[in-house]
């Protein structure tokens, strides 16, 4: 099983990713590859985007 480090070694992120924009609500950047909602020229990133919804 000596494979398995090197698997849990590889960091889950994007090197070369843009950053296109910055979500309003929480400040992280958003990467060209992350889907993200423009809501009247605010800028939300998909984990602050259920803060923005209602359900029921
Ligand atoms: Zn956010």
């Amino acid at each position: 099983m000596e494979l398995a480090d090197s698997m849990y070694s590889y960091r889950y992120e994007f090197p070369a990713a843009k950053v296109i924009d910055r979500c309003k609500n929480c400040g992280n950047d958003i990467y060209e590859h992350q889907k993200y909602w423009d809501v009247f020229g605010t800028i939300i990133c998909e984990e602050c985007i259920d803060d923005f919804s209602v359900e029921d």
